[in-house]
């Protein structure tokens, strides 16, 4: 039997990694962090249980850039490419950057986190919901 996965990698090429389905859940983010790391307005992540995650190449340039005191973001350490969010408040999970991946993924963006600390400089039209703490706890 195949598994639902997709592919995903940084903008050289060097981090190549997959997740596989189902994921748990996919939202935009509009946290200052989130804001300055990736130079936008915001960022969509999903987020996958650890063992449905798997980098295939790349290992070894990844860089590790602990954010705050529960959270890691990681980053390809040739082109720069934000991929990766890890948080300690949930080991088991890992976030994604949905614009590195190759296809679709199971879901789309379910709501809008950190709404409150979100850039006045932009414009957001849909109908999600507009939470305004993320779902780390
Ligand atoms: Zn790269
Ligand atoms: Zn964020």
């Amino acid at each position: 039997m195949s598994k639902a996965t997709v592919t995903g990698s940084c903008l050289c090429g060097a981090v190549v990694f997959h997740a596989e389905f189902p994921t748990l859940f996919c939202c935009h983010c509009h946290c200052s962090m989130c804001r300055r790391n990736h130079g936008a307005a915001y960022v969509t992540w999903f987020r996958v249980s650890n063992e449905r995650f798997e980098i295939d190449q790349g290992q070894d340039v990844l860089v590790r850039h602990a954010s705050s005191d529960h959270g890691a973001r990681q980053f390809c350490g040739q082109c720069g490419s934000s991929l990766f969010c890890e948080n300690s408040k949930h080991p088991d999970h890992i976030d994604v950057v949905l614009a590195n991946m190759e296809g679709p993924i199971d879901k789309a963006p379910q709501f809008h986190a950190y709404w409150n600390n979100r850039a006045d400089w932009t414009e957001v039209g849909d109908t999600l919901p507009r939470l305004n703490e993320d779902t780390d706890d």
